[in-house]
Order: structure tokens, then sequence, then C-alpha cells
């Protein structure tokens, strides 16, 4: 596995794969990898002859009140992971590599990026669109990989693709949770002890969302105040919201139609620490 951090040396890199033809997979994270990353690693493993992981954590989609600095970070670690799964080239580069001096080009996805989490953070998707953007035209990806975990991001980077004509097929991997159900974060260091164990409850209250739509339930504003219900009762800091929204376009859903898809998000905060999570369902 080559370690690289400029954009001269990325481009030297590839060039090696493209020369014999390779398929390129690119799996772009913030680093601090834990199984969820590897899953898209390993994904990404299967289906191409060269696979690039970048790790840049990506000041751009953090507001100046959010953890930018506090972000956990091991490069290390992390590039002995990636070593591991069969990784080809570790993109790590500095803030200055990707905004150099200068720099004033930003990707607006207008609509979906103000929904939910937009609410909340209303610069983040523009930060994400803009790197992605980015790192999509340095590594010139085949295929690109995201987590499921992120549900937003996923419907936000695909409208940028179809917007744009992005020349990448998106490769979205299921959300990989640790054995009580809590998805799998580099933010879940964060936590307390005692936060840690509350915290399973987003997904108890999605997995008991989905049961009561396979039993018939199919008013949104009922589930969605059963889930903030439920989630209540381990005494979050808030939840920020908990919504049934179509998995493409976000927006709301009253009466779930049967045999649609309905994407059913939460965001809840804990002390300082902000998780997210979310089931897409198929309704009967
Ligand atoms: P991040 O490092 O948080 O920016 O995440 C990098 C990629 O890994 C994104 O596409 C995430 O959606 C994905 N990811 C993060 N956590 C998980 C998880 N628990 N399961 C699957 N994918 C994940």
């Amino acid at each position: 596995m080559l370690i690289v951090s400029t954009v001269p040396e990325l481009h030297r890199a590839l060039a090696d794969h493209r020369a014999v033809g390779r398929s390129v997979g690119f799996v772009p994270t913030m680093g601090f990898l834990h199984e969820g990353h590897l899953s898209l690693v390993r994904r990404a493993r299967q289906e191409n002859g060269a696979v690039v992981v970048s790790i840049f954590v990506n000041p751009a989609q953090f507001a100046p009140t959010e953890d930018l600095d506090r972000y956990p970070r091991d490069v290390e670690r992390d590039s002995a992971l990636c070593r591991a799964e069969g990784c080809d080239i570790l993109f790590v580069p500095k803030p200055e590599e990707m905004y150099p001096d200068g720099f004033s080009t930003y990707v607006s996805v207008e609509g979906l990026s103000s929904r939910l989490e937009g609410t909340f953070r209303p610069t983040h998707f523009r930060g994400v669109a803009t790197v992605v953007l980015k790192l999509f035209l340095l590594v010139r990806p085949d295929r690109a990989y995201f987590g499921q975990k992120d549900a937003q991001q996923c419907a936000v980077i695909a409208a940028m693709v179809r917007d744009l004509a992005v020349p990448v097929r998106l490769v979205v991997v299921p959300t990989v949770r640790e054995s009580d159900g809590l998805a799998m974060s580099s933010r879940n260091v964060y936590l307390s002890p005692d936060e840690r164990k509350r915290a399973p409850v987003l997904y108890r209250a999605l997995s008991r969302a989905a049961e009561r739509i396979a039993a018939g339930e199919r008013d949104a504003a009922r589930l969605s105040a059963g889930i903030t219900a439920a989630i209540m009762e381990q005494s979050p800091s808030a939840v920020d919201y908990a919504a049934v929204v179509d998995p493409l376009t976000l927006e709301p859903v009253d009466a779930l139609a049967p045999g649609s898809d309905v994407l059913i998000p939460v965001a809840v905060r804990f002390g300082t620490t902000r998780l997210i999570d979310n089931i897409i369902v198929r309704v009967p």
C-alpha cells in the first residue's frame, strides 16, 4: 500500500494501476476507522482492480462551533487497517492541499442539503459536496462507496453526481452496528460510559417503528411521535428530529403508501455528542 499526501504523488500512484487497465474503487473517509468504514473498503476490494481510501477531516463541513479540533485521529492505526484490507493507495492530504490559498469554489446541492441535518448544520453539506467532488476529480474512481448510516449524505452526493454528470458509480453499503445495535461511528468515543449505555435506544426505537409498519401502521406522525417518545425514555439532551421521509427527495411522507420505501432518520444528542441513525423500510 502506498501512502500519499500530495496530488502529484496520488496521480503517479494511480497511473500505475490505470496503465494496466485496473478499475478504481474509492472510499472517502475522515479516518479513525472502524468496521463500518472497513465494510466499504472490503466491498471496494471485491469490485475493483485498485482501491483508494482517503482520510481527510474536512474543515469545510464543520461549523465553527463543531468538533473539528477534537475530532478523533489515528492515521497510524488507520493505515495498518487499510493495509490489512488490501487497500492500494491511502490518500491523506493536508488541509492546504485540498484548500490552497485563494480557494473560493463551493458546490451547493440545494433543497436536499437544507432538510433534516441541514436544519441543524446549515453549511455541512456544502462542505461535503465540495470535498467529495474535488476528491472525485483527483481520484477519478469508477466506483465510490458510501455508508447508508449517512443517508442524507448519500442522497446529496447522488443528486450532485446526477446534476453535474459526474462519471462515477455510487455504491451504498449497509450500516454496520455494534452488537447492541448502536451504529458504528468515529464519534462514539465521545460518549461517556453512561451515555454509551443509553445510545442503543436509537436503533431500538427505529426497529420498533419498522415492526409497527409491518403490523399495519401507516401514519407517519404517529410513527415519529413513537420514536421520539421511546428515545426520550433514555433522557437524551435532545431529539433533534425523528422523521419519515422519501429516501431520494427527503420530503416528509404523511401516509405510508403500500409498496413504497420510506427512510426513517433520527438525530439525537447525548451531552455534546450528536448521534444519527436511520433505517429504510419497504411498506407492505
Ligand atoms: P466518515 O469517516 O464518518 O466521514 O465516514 C466515511 C464513510 O463511512 C461514509 O460513507 C460513511 O457513511 C461510512 N460509514 C460511517 N459509519 C458507518 C457504519 N457504521 N456503517 C457503514 N458505513 C459507515
